[in-house]
């Protein structure tokens, strides 16, 4: 895995001992491959008619496969590696006005967690061709679900999905 890459505090930011990693532990799926080498090339967020990216599965998660391809929208979640993780307090812009990492999509968190709905292009044995990404090519790969309001549950209706 490569390091963050060190990026300076602009104006007003605040950054915090980031804390040493409690208990979960990711099993990274695959890999994300995308057109980005550079983070200034990566938009700020994916675009659904941006260029096709790939979800390269490791093959011994490929069964988990069965049944995406019946989703239009899918949703990734991707492990933003080169961010720092320490920051509580960020200035976008640069100008000193700051806001709190939580209200934010920086990739910069405590968890660099990257959360993007992609269209589902196609299926290539154990890869997804999808658009709408913003990461850097081979981005780690954490996970993949059916977008919400398209899935209906499998499993038996329950008293809590009640409205
Ligand atoms: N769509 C995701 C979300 O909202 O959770 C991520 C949004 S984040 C603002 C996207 C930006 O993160 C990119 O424009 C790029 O600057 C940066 N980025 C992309 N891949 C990264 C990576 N692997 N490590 C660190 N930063 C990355």
């Amino acid at each position: 895995m490569t390091d963050p890459e060190p990026t300076k505090l602009r104006k007003g930011e605040l950054a915090v001992d980031p804390l040493q990693p409690e208990d979960a532990t990711l099993r990274f799926i695959g890999t994300i491959r995308t057109p980005f080498t550079t983070r200034d090339l990566c938009p700020r967020q994916g675009k659904l008619n941006g260029p096709d990216c790939r979800l390269e599965l490791l093959p011994h998660w490929a069964p988990a496969l069965k049944g995406i391809s019946d989703f239009e929208y899918i949703d990734v979640l991707y492990w933003l590696h080169r961010s720092r993780r320490d920051l509580v307090l960020q200035s976008p812009r640069g100008d000193g006005v700051t806001t709190g990492t939580f209200a934010l999509r920086s990739p910069v968190r405590p968890n660099p967690i990257g959360l993007s709905r992609v269209r589902l292009i196609r299926q290539e044995g154990d890869t997804l061709v999808v658009k709408g990404l913003d990461c850097l090519d081979k981005t780690p790969l954490v996970d993949i679900k059916p977008e919400r309001c398209a899935y209906t549950p499998q499993a038996p209706h329950k008293d809590a999905d009640q409205t």
